[in-house]
């Protein structure tokens, strides 16, 4: 990043040192990855400075000639890649274009079936009491069996038995493959709308890594910035099963984010989806996207081999969940702090029959999205399992107790431990010369 102003700016500066942060460390969260060059350099183009409300064609503000292309070309490419007929791209992000789906789909009180935050959900898919989508419907959530895989038993059962006007396929730490063709048998036996929200996995879909839900869902809703490795936002496209149930349901997706729900559309963003977009429809996409689930696949045995326990025994897809059950409840804040510190940073998550709390899990979440862009391949996932099995060997010893008072304590105590550390620091040298050898994103 170059400051071009003669004094250097503070923000300038927190940009190089979250940069140089990047670099240096190993990142495993399984919603971040990075964007190529071409897409950075039109996110900070002129474009933002258009106000674009409306869509190409019929817009409430003048001077949109060039704007409509970008969005046109912007749609028309995510059609051709996931062979749809209708695309909106202009959520500012997941949540929001959620949202605008059930407003499209749904009066506020009907019923809405998704799967539970703690068992690999997201907040959006109806998660009660604090979000949006769990006060504005009638939300009910079904979970996972012990193997950890969706309990499609109870999803039928729920859903006979509340009638949703929406079933929700979709998950954020979810390890395994999502079959959209039981959801929609589900949903046909109770006339639901299903939607698939695959934001964590489009890139895998794109890939043919993972089952595509386009013959299923009738919307389906991805982000933009996870696998897809667009910019931040999200994408909305009604399936040809969607305009044949309704044929006006391009329009109402439409209606639903404005006047429904945004402004103005984010036209810097929108040209990042176009060459995303086009970017995904080469073959080295391909191949990105089937090393990120070799990636995850040697990550997952080099961790097993290692006597580290995974949420249902393994991964289908980009991420799985550390389970730390067995060596004790609540440890999952403990040991991604200790990762961070070790140069490798992850999240704490729950797990399926979670004996900790939301704030105190028992589980790691990891992906490998991140580590394939930058060009890593089985032979630094197997180091990483390493590394982490290292960590949690050293950083487990000690439990979590289970005062309130104690535990806050505790960590604090933990963490001032944690920061001077020799093995963790030692950790961190080793991480930092193997991943200072390799770029942020590379085809
Ligand atoms: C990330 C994610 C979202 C929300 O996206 P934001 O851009 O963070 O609002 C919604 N659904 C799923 C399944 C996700 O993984």
């Amino acid at each position: 990043m170059q400051n071009k102003s003669p004094q250097r700016d503070e923000i300038v500066s927190l940009i190089t040192q979250e940069e140089d942060r990047q670099i240096k460390m190993i990142g495993l969260i399984p919603s971040e990855n990075a964007v190529s060059p071409e897409v950075s350099e039109v996110l900070s183009s002129c474009l933002s400075n258009k106000y674009a409300e409306g869509y190409p064609g019929k817009r409430y503000y003048e001077g949109n000639q060039i704007i409509d292309k970008v969005e046109n070309l912007a749609r028309d490419r995510v059609k051709e890649l996931f062979s749809v007929p209708y695309v909106n791209v202009q959520p500012y992000s997941g949540s929001p274009a959620n949202l605008a789906i059930y407003f499209a789909l749904m009066q506020p009180g009907d019923t809405l079936l998704g799967l539970k935050l703690a068992n690999g959900g997201h907040l959006t898919h109806g998660h009660p009491k604090v979000t949006g989508s769990g006060t504005f419907y009638n939300s009910v959530q079904y979970g996972v069996l012990a193997d950890a895989r969706i309990d499609f038993d109870e999803v039928r059962e729920l859903a006979h038995k509340h009638k949703p006007k929406v079933i929700v396929a979709g998950n954020t730490a979810y390890p395994f493959e999502l079959d959209f063709k039981k959801f929609r048998a589900i949903a046909d036996e109770v006339d639901a709308w299903l939607v698939a929200d695959i934001s964590h996995v489009t890139g895998l879909v794109i890939g043919g890594e993972h089952m595509s839900p386009v013959p299923f869902a009738h919307v389906v809703m991805s982000t933009t910035h996870k696998t897809f490795r667009g910019p931040r936002g999200a994408m909305i496209m009604v399936t040809d099963e969607g305009m044949a149930r309704d044929p006006k349901l391009g329009k109402k997706i439409d209606a639903a984010i404005i006047p429904g729900l945004q402004g103005g559309p984010h036209n810097a963003t929108t040209a990042g989806i176009a060459i995303a977009a086009a970017q995904a429809m080469r073959p080295e996409f391909t191949q990105y996207a089937k090393r990120v689930t070799a990636n995850a696949t040697a990550l997952a045995e080099g961790m097993l081999a290692r006597g580290v326990q995974l949420v249902g025994g393994g991964t289908e897809t980009h991420l799985m969940v550390i389970d730390l059950t067995r060596l004790g409840a609540g440890l999952g804040t403990q040991v991604a702090y200790a990762l961070d510190v070790a140069g490798i940073y992850a999240n704490k998550n729950t797990v399926p029959n979670e004996p900790g709390s939301p704030f105190y899990p028992s589980g790691i979440r990891i992906g490998t999205p991140l580590v394939t862009t930058r060009g890593m391949n089985t032979a630094e996932m197997k180091q990483i399992a390493e590394w982490i099995a290292r960590v949690i060997e050293h950083t487990t010893t000690e439990q979590l107790p289970k005062d309130l008072k104690a535990r806050r304590a505790f960590l604090k105590d933990f963490k001032k431990r944690a920061k001077t550390d020799k093995v963790l620091r030692s950790i961190r040298e080793e991480v930092e010369a193997m991943a200072t050898t390799f770029p942020l994103f590379k085809w």
